[in-house]
């Protein structure tokens, strides 16, 4: 879909891949949030040129990672957390997009998995509890995901991943 979308050439240059690609979802109306309402807002004040300046600038970061899109400014490219967003990065938007639906689907049923195993094997020691709370504040941040409406931020107040220095994966899990 996003292949038949066409900017006008100069403005597509100008813009870089990752803003071209922002301003073909606004476009598609496949993209909301507090960028794109400024955008909006500023295209219908100031113009084309400033509203496509503005996402230059701002959407300069855009990752569809495997679960939601991402709209921030790395230091680092690609964000070294872009597998475990889901854990509550503020960054994340939900999307609709089937395939965002079917991984967090997966990784629901793996955590509903895990949490049963769990209960089925019960022991007092901290790293059992651990494991219990680990897991079931990731499954809880997926269904919360799954429920929230596309171009939101799932977790508004969440933590800021991009800036997180940690290198283990929630795939070590
Ligand atoms: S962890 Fe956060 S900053 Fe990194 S790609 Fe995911 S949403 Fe973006």
């Amino acid at each position: 879909m996003l292949s038949a979308i066409e900017l006008p050439i100069d403005v597509e240059a100008e813009l870089g891949e990752k803003s071209a690609t922002v301003a073909k979802l606004i476009k598609l109306g496949k993209a909301s949030g507090p960028i794109v309402d400024n955008f909006k807002k500023i295209q219908s004040n100031q113009g084309d040129q400033a509203a496509f300046e503005f996402l230059r600038i701002e959407a300069d970061g855009f990752h569809a990672t495997p679960y939601g899109h991402c709209i921030n400014s790395f230091t680092v490219d690609p964000c070294p957390k872009n597998l475990e967003c889901f854990a509550g990065c503020r960054h994340l938007t939900a999307t609709n997009l089937p395939e965002h639906i079917k991984n967090l689907k997966v990784l629901e049923n793996k955590y509903e998995i895990a949490l049963s195993d769990l209960a089925a094997r019960p022991n007092e020691t901290m790293g059992y509890n651990n494991q219990i709370l680990h897991a079931t504040i990731r499954l809880d941040n997926i269904r919360k995901l799954l429920k929230t409406p596309t171009g939101e931020h799932v977790f508004p107040d969440g933590a800021d991943f991009s800036k997180i220095n940690n290198s283990k994966s929630v795939l070590d899990d």
